[in-house]
């Protein structure tokens, strides 16, 4: 079942990839950070707009401690909440320049200020090449509906259908998995999902479960006419 997912997740992603900037193969941890800060609450087409002018501006947590603050919210401004995200840039970059680099492990990941289990899953997979979960809504989505035809609503459960969805993914192929989810999440498999023209509709038990409750009350509106 989960191989089926992987294969048709990365046959779909070959023609329906999306490319954003912080997605090159040599994005740094710091790049990529920046990227999670800026997606937060905020689409990703908005986000491309602006974090091209901040990567070149701040390359790196020292480079942004003398990014002078009106200018740093003049770049943050068209995503607004500039004056948080401002504020939490100059936080991690502290916190970073502090304990020398951006660590591998989630728990060390995760000492960072504003880092959560998917920004520090998302910093081991896309930024230092690790196999982890990544506990996020829209992996949480998809493969909730796929494996268990529902979407998880606490954190642990969430955590379990992210590690079900890792255990799914080939190996050494990890950051293209989870780009297609994402990008598929966003799409298809979105809150009001697009079964019908959804490529993984033959393995998905949400799928199944929403057709055969719909035959149930055709089979009952047929009883009572
Ligand atoms: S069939 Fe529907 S619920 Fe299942 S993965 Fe596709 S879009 Fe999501």
């Amino acid at each position: 079942m989960g191989y089926v997912l992987a294969k048709r997740l990365l046959k779909w992603s070959e023609t329906n990839y999306r490319d954003f900037p912080w997605r090159h193969p040599r994005v740094s941890p710091w790049e990529l950070l920046v990227s999670e800060l800026l997606l937060r609450q905020t689409g990703a087409q908005k986000v491309a707009k602006v974090y091209p002018t901040l990567i070149n501006l701040a390359p790196n947590p020292m480079a942004l401690t003398s990014v002078p603050d009106e200018l740093l919210l003049q770049v943050l401004t068209p995503l607004g909440l500039q004056y948080q995200r401002a504020r939490a840039l100059r936080e991690l970059a502290h916190a970073i320049l502090e304990i020398g680099s951006v660590p591998e492990e989630r728990d060390k990941l995760m000492r960072l200020p504003h880092v959560g289990p998917y920004t520090a899953g998302a910093v081991m997979v896309f930024a230092h090449q690790k196999r982890a979960a990544l506990p996020d809504v829209n992996v949480g989505r998809l493969g909730g509906r796929y494996f268990y035809g529902t979407v998880p609503r606490t954190k642990s459960s969430l955590f379990r259908v992210a590690e079900k969805v890792l255990s799914s993914c080939p190996r050494g192929q990890e950051p293209r998995f989870y780009y297609a989810i994402l990008d598929f999440a966003a799409t298809i498999c979105t809150v009001k999902p697009q079964c019908p023209v959804c490529p993984l509709q033959k393995g998905c038990r949400y799928r199944r479960a929403l057709r055969s409750s719909n035959r149930q009350v055709k089979r009952q509106v047929a009883d009572v006419g």
